[in-house]
């Protein structure tokens, strides 16, 4: 068959069966949607994922990447909704997406919300731009740089097996792009059939060349430029991915792409588009992605194999949002842990975050280090704050352990007191989810007694040192009196009043004053590690103190 372009005439009648009845124009829109009068250097960018329901860790890389460009710049971010394909939607995505962000503080300034859309750039919803996108298309089929496509799925499978057996490069390109500059009578006749058709890109690309970008994460790179005719449409009008990118990213007047680097490959293809379209060409940053350790060598996050992918993930096992933040701030600029120790009580906002601290390869996902992140910054709290925390964790997520704190937040308050303070406060708690463990003894309901008794102190002598502690205890004792009196009974006992006294002579001790204390903090707590003893039989009141005492003593 003769193949060659349409003539300009064959064009406007290929455009006009295409696309009957649209009037939207492209000046009527540039109008519309006028460049963003906003300082120089601000960053206009967004966020747009389909909504599949699934909301993990790397949205939140990238929603808190650009939420900061936008924001330090006085820029605008937006939420734009990627509802092309509307078989993989689940209803309440969105909602659960803005959501989860808004959790982590990164909110947006227009595009979909829960009621709607808010914005002039709008509508924000892709299935809601049809009629937007086949402006463009019309413009590129007009200016011979886009052709109708009547393969069936058969047919594309049989070009992609051929393809196989080839060993050729797969994809809708050259000798295999059987609609690409077909005769006009051809297409006309399929068109009277009603055939379905998408419309593709008519790519003059050549694998042979190479095109020189700079990323703004990435670098330098050279890429092979694109040569298959991409699809543009899809047989429902519907445009693919990359035609919406263009064509919104320019409308809604994007400065900054930022997404996951995924889309590299893609990536010359946009670039012939944003050209063909006469569109500039907005900047990039595409993000490495989230690694971890998996023995020796590192592999991506999956949302199959490792939970802590998804966002809901941290809010259930009690992750201050704050420390999930700065967590994710720490893994993304290298210089941010510095900063914090520098600027212990600023706001991170406070910090300049830097796409150029960015690692091009992705970052290292670390549990270790988030729990490091989060003991340090609940450590820095205030007791207020902590309980204001953890009743509104367990309201959600433990409403037993949510009954007994609440019924008395003055109690609550004091035991988060406990070691928060001064220079060095205690580092006990990572995630709220361990409070109940913390804390449970100080409830007569949740006591339990979690440890023995060490075997290295006599039964003998633990009933004395019981016996003897109950005595004597006095509520109004200071922590000094409180001391003198536990190191008292040691020495009474045959122990050693300090720990290098009884290092030094071993053989002269039963063992020392620790020994001592340990059996009070097994008999009290229960447990063998504790928060100061002190300060813990002051808020359990002498009464619950010695009940507990007598009981061990007892035991
Ligand atoms: N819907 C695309 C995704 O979720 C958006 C990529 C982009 O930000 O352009 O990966």
């Amino acid at each position: 068959m003769d193949r060659r372009p349409l003539s300009q005439e064959e064009r406007e009648t290929l455009a006009s069966l295409l696309f009957p009845g649209l009037t939207l124009t492209e000046e009527a829109l540039e109008k519309q949607f006028p460049p963003r009068d906003l300082p120089e250097g601000a960053v206009v960018s967004r966020m747009a994922p389909s909504p599949t329901g699934f909301v993990h860790l790397g949205n939140l890389v990238q929603g808190l990447t650009s939420e900061r460009l936008c924001h330090q710049s006085g820029g605008v971010l937006f939420l734009r909704v990627e509802d092309t394909d509307a078989k993989r939607e689940v209803p309440g995505a969105i909602e659960t997406l803005i959501d989860s962000l808004d959790h982590y503080g990164i909110r947006f300034d227009e595009g979909a919300t829960h009621t709607g859309d808010s914005g002039n750039y709008g509508p924000y919803r892709q299935r809601q731009r049809k009629e937007i996108y086949h402006v463009y298309a019309k413009k590129l089929l007009l200016a011979g740089m886009a052709y109708p496509c009547f393969c069936t799925e058969e047919e594309l499978t049989a070009i992609h097996e051929e393809q196989e057996k080839e060993k050729a490069n797969f994809g809708y390109f050259g000798k295999w792009a059987k609609w690409r500059d077909m005769p006009f009578d051809a297409i006309r006749q399929e068109l009277d059939r009603g055939t379905p058709w998408v419309l593709r890109f008519r790519s003059t690309g050549s694998v042979e060349n190479k095109i020189k970008f700079t990323d703004l994460i990435k670098g330098e790179l050279e890429l092979t430029e694109n040569d298959v005719d991409h699809v543009l449409l899809k047989s429902d009008g519907i445009p693919t991915y990359h035609f919406a990118h263009a064509v919104d990213d320019h409308l809604m007047r994007t400065t900054h792409v930022v997404r996951g680097d995924e889309w590299l490959s893609t990536l010359p293809f946009h670039v012939q588009l944003f050209r063909s379209l006469g569109f500039k060409l907005p900047k990039y940053l595409h993000i490495g992605p989230l690694m971890k350790m998996d023995g020796n060598s590192k592999r991506k996050l999956s949302k199959r194999k490792d939970p802590e992918l998804a966002l809901t993930y941290y809010e259930a096992e009690g992750f201050p949002v704050k420390a999930v933040y700065e967590y994710i701030l720490t893994i993304l600029n290298s210089n941010f842990e510095d900063w914090r120790r520098a600027n212990p009580d600023q706001s991170a906002d406070a910090f300049k975050f830097s796409y150029k601290k960015m690692n091009p390869a992705g970052s290292l996902f670390d549990y270790l280090k988030l729990t490091d992140v989060s003991k340090n910054i609940i450590s820095r709290m205030t007791a207020e704050e902590v309980y204001e925390n953890v009743a509104a964790w367990t309201a959600k997520f433990d409403q037993d352990l949510h009954t007994f704190l609440t019924a008395d937040p003055e109690k609550a308050k004091a035991i988060f007191s406990i070691g928060r303070g001064g220079d060095k406060p205690r580092k006990d708690l990572a995630t709220w989810k361990e409070v109940r463990p913390y804390l449970s003894f100080f409830y007569d309901d949740l006591f339990q007694m979690d440890n023995s008794f060490p075997e290295n102190v006599t039964e003998e002598d633990r009933k004395t040192i019981l016996a003897q502690f109950s005595e004597n205890y006095d509520p109004d004792m200071d922590g000094t009196q409180w001391f003198e009196l536990v190191t008292k009974i040691a020495v009474e006992n045959g122990f050693a009043a300090k720990p290098k006294e009884y290092k030094a002579e071993p053989e002269k001790y039963k063992g020392h004053v620790g020994d001592v204390s340990m059996i009070l903090r097994i008999a009290v707590t229960g447990k063998s590690a504790s928060p100061d003893l002190w300060s813990v039989m002051q808020i359990l009141g002498k009464e619950t103190v010695l009940k507990r005492l007598s009981a061990a003593l007892n035991a």
